[in-house]
């Protein structure tokens, strides 16, 4: 199984967007973009929405189904762990394999030993085609690393196995994640989780570094964005050498969690991935979730109740919904609109907040952030939710698709 080119992670909180969704990915199509469409969801989400993985497979299914699609689709098992990957086997053909909580472990003395002996090689300078300065590694820098990753990898080629033994080599996609952590990983660092990989023989064909700069739920990248390009740029030089040297799936390519609505990178990413000629994964979730809430609010009547009452929810319980994203959210409370205000909005008001047009004075990237990780109230709500997304499903469904399309893969890909 050989995953496309350019690819998008399409969550889908609570499963009712999929047509909408896949709808995107034939405008794409339409307009010569070939992009392969993955649904992903993390054990966090499912166990979030009490939903399980075997219900994104139906909803992936009927999408393609009732859109007569001919292409390609994958069900990504996000961010799992040892603990959680059986639950995910049978209904996925795509794993995010989740290292993050392992980096810092050591692996054994002889482990390491085993791996710097192996990449003995390395030490000194190492030249890079695509890259202006070599990069340079001593003997203590490479021990370093592999006391820092060496142990992760080895938990993902245990992971790894224990997917094949069941599904079969070839019949899956792999890609490994460690964006979740608090320190960005550098080239030099990549180049070497990547050699460890191929010692563990995963066939990695995506791989999620963490990035410098904030890359927080739903809202743009806040950081150095030249400083972003740079790194970008030496890290497909990187990952192209590492193809070669360590034989790895030639079309490896990188895959950018927290992806959605980074829209002052997407320039910059859509030149980089053009000029090396390589793939990319985005992968996204959140923002499907936010524009339902911004299609409910716009229906007005019991859909912008319902948006208002989530809204004041959240508000009122805001630490409790932070706590998981910690990584990955940075809201200014100061800056939420007040819920008492909030009550009294229209439609408009209440999507122009939430929009993410920046180029509109009254959007709010705290409202929008804290609504990101608001879906636990909506879950909380069942049936009534659900109800309520069927009720206005056209005016919500539209508002997916274009998010899609207009601002992400049109901006990405075309
Ligand atoms: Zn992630």
């Amino acid at each position: 199984m050989r995953l496309q080119k350019y690819s998008i992670g399409t969550g889908d909180r609570f499963g009712c967007q999929g047509k909408a969704q896949l709808k995107a990915i034939i405008k794409a199509h339409e307009n010569g973009i070939d992009i392969a469409i993955v649904w992903n969801k993390s054990h966090r989400e499912h166990l979030i929405t009490n939903t399980a993985p075997s219900d994104v497979l139906e909803e992936a299914q009927n999408a393609v189904k009732d859109l007569d699609w001919k292409g390609k689709y994958y069900i990504d098992a996000d961010h799992v762990g040892i603990s959680n990957i059986d639950l995910f086997i049978d209904s996925s053909d795509y794993f995010t394999l989740d290292v993050a909580e392992y980096i810092n472990k050591k692996a054994s003395v002889a482990e390491i030993n085993n791996f710097i002996e192996k990449h003995e090689e390395f030490i000194g300078e190492i030249i890079i085609s695509n890259i202006k300065k070599p990069l340079k590694i001593n003997k203590t820098q490479l021990r370093t690393i592999a006391e820092k990753y060496l142990f992760a990898i080895k938990e993902a080629g245990r992971m790894y196995r224990k997917i094949e033994d069941k599904k079969g080599k070839d019949n899956f996609i792999i890609e490994v994640s460690m964006d979740e952590t608090n320190k960005p990983q550098t080239p030099i660092e990549i180049l070497f989780i990547l050699a460890a990989i191929a010692n563990e023989k995963i066939p990695i064909q995506t791989i999620a570094p963490k990035f410098s700069g904030r890359f927080n739920k739903g809202v743009d990248y806040e950081g150095d964005i030249e400083q972003f390009s740079k790194e970008l740029e030496i890290i497909l030089a990187v990952i192209q050498f590492a193809i070669n040297k360590f034989s790895l799936p030639d079309n490896l390519k990188i895959s950018l969690h927290s992806g959605s609505d980074k829209f002052s990178l997407y320039n910059n990413i859509n030149k980089a991935i053009k000029e090396f000629d390589t793939g990319f994964h985005l992968k996204t979730s959140g923002t499907t979730w936010l524009e339902e809430l911004i299609g409910l609010a716009i229906a007005g009547g019991e859909g912008l109740e319902l948006a208002k009452e989530i809204y004041i929810k959240a508000h009122s319980r805001l630490d409790e919904l932070c706590a998981p994203y910690a990584s990955v959210v940075d809201i200014d409370t100061d800056k939420l609109p007040d819920p008492e205000k909030v009550i009294k909005w229209t439609s408009e008001d209440f999507a122009r907040v939430l929009r993410h047009d920046l180029s509109c004075t009254y959007y709010n990237r705290d409202f929008r952030q804290l609504l990101h990780i608001a879906y636990k109230i909506a879950a909380e709500m069942g049936s009534r939710y659900i109800d309520t997304l069927n009720k206005y499903d056209e005016i919500i469904g539209s508002n997916v698709t274009e998010n899609i399309y207009e601002r992400h893969l049109s901006k990405l890909f075309l």
